[in-house]
C-alpha cells in the first residue's frame, strides 16, 4: 500500500498515511481539524537504490 505525506497549510502539521489508490485524500487536518490539508508528494515507494535512475536522469536534460 502506498505512504502519502501530507502536511497542513494551517498549522504546518506534516503527517505520512497509508491509503490505497481507492481510498479519497485526506483534506482535514488530524491535528487542528482545518480542512487545509494538501498532498506533498504521492510516490508510490520509488526506490532510489538503483543507480540507473538518476544517471539517465541527468544524461538526457542536456
Ligand atoms: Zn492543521
Amino acid at each position: 500500500m502506498p505512504t502519502y505525506h501530507y502536511r497542513c497549510k494551517n498549522c504546518g502539521y506534516d503527517f505520512t498515511e497509508q491509503q490505497s489508490f481507492s481510498d479519497e485524500p485526506i483534506t482535514v487536518c488530524p491535528q487542528c481539524g482545518q480542512e487545509q490539508v494538501h498532498k506533498v508528494y504521492a510516490a508510490p515507494s520509488i526506490e532510489f537504490k538503483g543507480s540507473g535512475f538518476y544517471r539517465t536522469d541527468r544524461g538526457s536534460s542536456k
